[in-house]
């Protein structure tokens, strides 16, 4: 009858010595486990309760269906087949304990037999080779494939750790067989043909047979015993510790929009000084970080200067959390202004890390320290100063900020005096950018002429703060934030519509957690397509122009927008065409997170080209379709650097709505 003998061939000494190891095993891995706890809870606190059936749904899916792990097809695979095989393994080695341990021995029978026992060793036979699949893709990957975003950590000694994760799964699934090839070596079965794997390698030992058989049986289950105790007490101590962080990681993800930045930490200075102002959530994605590399491949900042790579901040951050005081300054010593002022808030990183962890609240909570500090560049600081006095980044006088409006007929209604069912908000760039206005009369016509009972606030408006706030300068934020929200909650209006996505942000996601009010807000992507669609706008031709389009980071990854301009650029009669990196893997034009108002460092190429370039790839593009005023800026100047000014032509979404009318 086939029955698991779970010490089949093991001297009661053995025995006993596994129960003496499994118990020092859990002592280590708890306490290992625990000092992470402890180190987390020296964080501040942030709620993230609530939500918990979103929350553990969110579990399933990321974690055992590895839904954004699998959204590179060979590192995902190489992953998922390591995580279903080690997980299988790991429930069957749970199941035998549970057989021998508990009703064995308290109820004296035996559930892995017969029928229910062969399925159990067919299981785990081929689970285990999915593992070593895995752990050889992996070993590939790293070893002789070797991407570059596995390279270079910043801390040498971790590639060491990730040597050992490799070497010492693969030794417990080789010892596995091998103590079970001997037994049915040994015993030859009348079931061996259920454990396939198992009997191929017993195959091999037939020649050398009893008693040699049973003295390796022994050798080898005493290795594979220590090697499986060992790295089940290493868990907590080395990279396998992402096995728990990352889920708990996944649960405790945001669940408020992700245009939405935390309030910053206000005790002992603004923001982030030194490591115990982060949160405990902020040191758990520390933690969470299994240095993948994915984040590094995504982010602009790192394509363009590698001034900035998010994987090498978070290894940075975990050690200096688990540092000895030793005098070293997290801000100079472990991260460096030029990191993190290299940030443009992009959320590229975000949107691709397997492990979930939020880069950008921590970059902007340590960018409030220096700016509380006062140590930013030249051009910030008079940028910051001229959002102050003026409410613009222009420096210019409130009066000009409509001076774009001039001779525009009808006169464009002024939202203070009469009510409006559209309130236009500009924004800066469109207002007060010499090179923009053209544009910007543009997209003012076009709602004339399709009847928008719409208006402005002409000098009352001010710049909505969305980069502010991201450059880390919350008091400021706050202030433009309450004179915006002073003057819309003293006019009538039903939406407010606006072609800047930053300000499409905040007001949509801020303003109301800044306590001002819920106002419904559309881009102007949004309401042409809506006036499109309900024959509010007419075209009169088909352009037929081959266009590829730009999805701006606040307005596709922050806040969903992605089909809505490309329904505009359709109905006006061109066909789009994807760039490899489009919709939310978007490759962001570098000027967010107010990297406009920065100093540039010298660079091998701006995110814009880099963009451009990509654009250009694709052959018989005649038109690069932006929906961002700081989009075109930057792209107009970019065409012309990379000298693709003959080829591409830069354009904005309503450049085609008004050609097309
Ligand atoms: S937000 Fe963008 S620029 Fe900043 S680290 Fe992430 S990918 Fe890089
Ligand atoms: S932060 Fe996320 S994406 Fe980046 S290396 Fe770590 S786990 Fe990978």
């Amino acid at each position: 009858m086939p029955i698991r003998e779970t010490f089949w061939n093991i001297p009661s000494w053995a025995e006993a010595a596994q129960y003496i190891l499994a118990t020092l095993t859990v002592i280590v891995f708890l306490f290992g486990v625990a000092r992470h706890v402890l180190r987390w809870r020296k964080g501040k606190p942030e709620k993230r309760s609530g939500h918990i059936l979103a929350r553990l749904w969110s579990v399933v899916v990321q974690v055992f269906a590895q839904r954004r792990t699998l959204d590179e097809a060979y590192p995902g695979i190489m992953h998922f087949s390591i995580f279903w095989g080690m997980l299988t393994l790991a429930i069957g080695t749970v199941l035998a304990t549970v057989d021998w341990d508990v009703t064995h021995l308290f109820f004296g029978f035996q559930f892995l037999k017969d029928g229910i026992y062969v399925v159990y060793e067919l299981v785990l036979d081929l689970l285990g080779l999915l593992v070593i699949l895995g752990l050889g893709m992996a070993i590939y990957r790293r070893y002789i494939s070797r991407p570059a975003r596995l390279q270079n950590l910043p801390i040498k000694s971790l590639s060491g750790d990730d040597a050992y994760v490799l070497i010492a799964l693969t030794f417990i699934l080789l010892s596995g067989y091998l103590t079970e090839g001997l037994r049915i070596a040994v015993l030859q079965p009348a079931w061996a043909n259920w454990s396939p794997v198992g009997k191929v390698v017993g195959a091999l030992f037939l020649a050398t047979g009893d008693p040699t058989n049973r003295t390796l049986h022994v050798v080898i289950w005493s290795i594979h015993m220590l090697t499986a105790f060992g790295v089940l007490a290493s868990l907590p101590f080395t990279k396998l510790f992402h096995i728990l962080a990352v889920p708990i990681n996944i649960y405790f993800q945001p669940m408020k929009p992700a245009g939405v930045l935390p309030p910053a930490n206000t005790d002992g200075g603004m923001g982030v000084k030194e490591w115990k102002q982060f949160t405990w959530k902020q040191l758990l994605d520390f933690e969470s970080c299994t240095r993948c590399g994915r984040c590094q491949d995504a982010c602009p900042a790192y394509a363009s200067a590698q001034l900035l790579s998010p994987r090498n901040m978070m290894i940075k951050l975990d050690a200096h959390i688990w540092e000895k005081t030793n005098g070293r300054a997290l801000h100079g010593d472990v991260i460096s202004a030029d990191e993190l002022w290299a940030c443009t808030t992009c959320r590229a990183c975000v949107q691709v890390c397997p492990a979930f962890i939020d880069h950008v609240t921590t970059f902007v909570d340590m960018r409030r320290s220096l700016v509380d500090q006062g140590k930013m560049d030249k051009m910030l600081q008079d940028a910051l100063s001229n959002l102050g006095r003026y409410g613009n980044s222009f420096g210019q006088s409130d009066r000009m900020r409509a001076k774009w409006t001039m001779g525009l007929q009808p006169a464009i209604k002024d939202a203070r005096r009469e009510p409006v069912d559209y309130l236009w908000f500009v924004g800066d760039y469109a207002s007060y950018s010499a090179t923009l206005t053209d544009t910007t009369r543009k997209t003012a016509e076009v709602f004339q002429k399709a009847g928008l009972n719409f208006g402005i606030l002409y000098d009352s408006e001010r710049n909505a703060g969305n980069d502010v706030r991201r450059v880390g300068e919350e008091g400021l934020f706050e202030m433009l934030a309450d004179k915006n929200g002073q003057v819309l909650s003293k006019i009538k209006f039903q939406t407010i519509v606006t072609t800047d996505p930053h300000s499409y942000n905040t007001i949509k996601n801020e303003y109301p957690d800044n306590g001002n009010g819920h106002p419904t807000i559309m881009h102007y992507s949004e309401l042409l397509d809506q006036m499109i669609t309900t024959g509010k706008i007419k075209f009169s031709k088909k352009l037929g122009y081959k266009v590829t389009y730009h999805d701006p980071c606040y307005l596709g990854r922050y806040n969903g927008v992605y089909d809505a301009p490309r329904r505009v650029i359709e109905a006006s009669g061109c066909e789009v065409v994807e760039m490899p990196r489009h919709g939310a893997r978007a490759f962001c034009c570098g000027a967010g997170g107010g990297r406009i108002w920065m100093e540039e460092k010298e660079v091998k190429e701006r995110p814009s080209e880099l963009r451009i370039r990509e654009a250009v790839a694709l052959n018989g593009i005649q038109a690069f379709i932006v929906a961002c005023p700081k989009d075109l800026t930057m792209f107009r100047d970019a065409v012309k650097t990379t000298g693709n000014e003959k080829s591409l032509v830069v354009k904005d979404l309503i450049d085609l709505v008004y050609e097309a009318l």
